[in-house]
């Protein structure tokens, strides 16, 4: 590459990450007048809130949620922007539970066209940058990430929502020391890993309905039928989440074994053949510690973290990560 091609794009914020921590921080602060661009590596917007499509022959055609299955809320500043997608008809009730019988009264929730659909609505009027990975990260009275393309962001605050080992080495990466204390907390933050395999069946499952099930399967944590949940009209798309313990032990196996393993343990609940298949892995499902505070901010630089790990993990952590971030990051803008 050229140098001569190289442009520099300015912003007050940015952002690296777009998943739901991302965005909704990118949505409280255009809404307080501080602009921001969103940078994501990969080429779909919602990180772990993620819809895929498998194809057939004869248009059939699976619609799956690959990451996020549903979700439920608890706090009153959560549930206001549930509220606003139940309203734009972003998300629906899937159920009141899935404990097989055992319904527990609290609405689960899931995206009406498919999780994705969320990040999709946060994102319709922000700038959001997809197959655009931060390699590189510098400060000097601004920021300025360095991407693989021709393109490079600069801005006055640099907010990371990666997980946290991919964000403790952009950091490493780049030179960029965190204060000890801090970075060691940080460290002790390890993930669980997750193996979907996303099946496409030749005829409906005998998953019941609501089409969501709770296993304790030694393979299985997790069966979706996104048939029955209404995301996959014209295909019978299930979800299959293998365990934590089926994950590690499978992670380096190749497709077609992870997928034999699996459907084969599922085989009473999909009670069908599996037309096309696909296996994604999850590297980073969920924190299995949490940072003490709900954002890291930093007083001697301009850097703030957020995300999941620093509440829960779950959307609900994720956005109530976010808003603290969001509200710091403005009060911050207006000093
Ligand atoms: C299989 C699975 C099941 C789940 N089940 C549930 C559930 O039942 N209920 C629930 O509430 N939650 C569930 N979760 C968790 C929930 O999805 C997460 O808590 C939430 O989506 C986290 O959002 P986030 O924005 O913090 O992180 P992410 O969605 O992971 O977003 C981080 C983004 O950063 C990007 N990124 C990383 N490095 C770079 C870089 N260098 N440059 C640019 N971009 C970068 C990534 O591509 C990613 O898009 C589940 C997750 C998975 C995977």
């Amino acid at each position: 590459m050229s140098s001569s091609n190289l442009q520099i794009i300015n912003s007050d914020c940015i952002i690296i990450g777009s998943g739901i921590t991302g965005l909704i921080i990118a949505t409280v602060l255009q809404r307080k007048g501080i602009k921001t661009i969103v940078l994501d590596k990969n080429s779909e917007i919602g990180g772990r809130l993620a819809t895929r499509t498998i194809s057939a022959e004869n248009s059939i055609v699976g619609i799956f949620d690959c990451g996020i299955q549903y979700f439920s809320v608890d706090s009153p500043q959560f549930q206001v922007w549930v509220d606003d997608w139940l309203e734009h008809n972003v998300i629906k009730q899937w159920s009141r539970g899935f404990a097989q019988g055992k319904e527990d009264g609290k609405p689960r929730y899931c995206g009406i066209n498919g999780m994705s659909g969320i990040a999709q609505h946060l994102a319709q009027d922000l700038d959001v940058r997809t197959d655009t990975k931060a390699n590189e990260i510098s400060y000097e009275k601004k920021w300025l990430v360095e991407t693989q393309g021709d393109q490079q962001y600069q801005g006055d605050m640099l907010v990371m929502t990666s997980s946290i080992p991919e964000s403790l080495s952009l950091l490493d990466a780049s030179f960029i020391p965190l204060p000890l204390e801090e970075r060691f907390s940080l460290e002790q933050i390890e993930y669980d890993r997750c193996i979907t395999v996303l099946a496409l069946l030749e005829k409906p499952s005998n998953i019941p309905a609501p089409g969501g099930m709770i296993l304790e399967n030694e393979y299985l944590a997790w069966l979706g039928d996104n048939h029955q949940k209404g995301i996959s009209p014209y295909g019978y798309g299930v979800t299959l989440h293998g365990t934590a313990d089926f994950s590690n032990y499978y992670w380096d196996s190749d497709d077609a074994e992870i997928a034999y393993k699996l459907v084969t343990a599922a085989a009473d609940y999909l009670d069908s053949s599996v037309i096309k298949y696909e296996v994604h892995r999850w590297r980073y499902l969920s924190p299995k510690a949490f940072y003490n505070q709900p954002f890291l901010t930093l007083l001697e630089l301009p850097l703030i973290m957020a995300g999941d790990a620093f509440v829960a993990s779950t959307v609900e952590g994720a956005v109530t990560s976010a808003i603290a971030a969001g509200e710091s990051i403005g009060q911050r803008y207006k000093v």
